[in-house]
């Protein structure tokens, strides 16, 4: 069946991030100080371990709802813990978030291939983009930066619609908006438990671009594996 459409995930896909999350601690320092700057005067290891926490409760709670909390949720929460009443909409929550995304930008690289990829397909396929990310603004910044956006027929990042992969709510949100069927479709991402298995139980098609070694035995497999986004020129039509 013809291909219509190709879908991407954004890290590690078509950007790449420094790995072991090694931009958390400066990222976390950056809005530490902002947060001093404007009175909240707590120690660094205090609101780092308090920052970790929140975290941690939001990442077991959105494996179980697939839901994706903006960001600012988790800061405003970490605040309250630390005895800061402030709210999600609070200029200084938004501009703790907005500090953390500003130094997040720096471990931030576009892959070699992605600008002649997109180009290549943009036009034959219709191309859209589906993103787990608790700062949706940083990542349409970061499209932008990249110059990524023009190709993108669609985007949806996670945070701005409180719906994260692999639940297949937002994979056919995304489908809807580009009008085609999920047959029609191919997703392209890093993760088989969120780039695989959520387009898989939707009834797309699915490449995985490998990024790393595959550990384990999950059981979840992609219809393609790729090493390189090139590969995606020959591979998109024969999946
Ligand atoms: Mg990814």
């Amino acid at each position: 069946m013809k291909v219509e459409a190709v879908l991407f995930d954004l890290f590690d896909t078509l950007l790449l991030l420094e790995n072991d999350e090694i931009y958390y601690e400066p990222c976390l320092k950056r809005m530490h100080s902002f947060l001093a700057k404007n009175g909240v005067n707590v120690s660094f290891a205090g609101f780092s371990r308090t920052y970790f926490e929140v975290r941690d409760t939001f990442y077991s709670e959105s494996r179980k709802s697939l839901e994706e909390p903006h960001f600012n949720v988790r800061v405003s929460q970490t605040l309250q813990k630390l005895g800061f009443d402030f709210d999600v909409s609070d200029p200084i929550v938004m501009g703790a978030t907005k500090a953390f995304a500003d130094e997040f930008m720096r471990y931030v690289k576009l892959d070699d291939g992605a600008i002649d990829v997109l180009q290549k397909l943009h036009g034959k396929y219709k191309l859209g983009l589906v993103s787990n990310f608790g700062i949706p603004e940083c990542g349409r910044e970061l499209l932008d930066r990249f110059n990524l956006t023009t190709y993108l027929d669609f985007i949806v990042i996670s945070g701005e619609v409180n719906q994260r992969k692999p639940n297949p709510k937002i994979f056919r949100r995304a489908l809807q908006a580009l009008g085609v069927a999920p047959s029609k479709a191919v997703f392209v991402g890093d993760m088989l438990d969120l780039d695989i298995m959520g387009p898989k139980s939707v009834g797309m098609r699915t490449i995985l671009i490998k990024r790393r070694p595959i550990e384990g035995n999950s059981g979840i497999k992609p219809d393609k594996v790729i090493e390189d986004l090139t590969e995606l020129l020959t591979t998109v039509e024969d999946c």
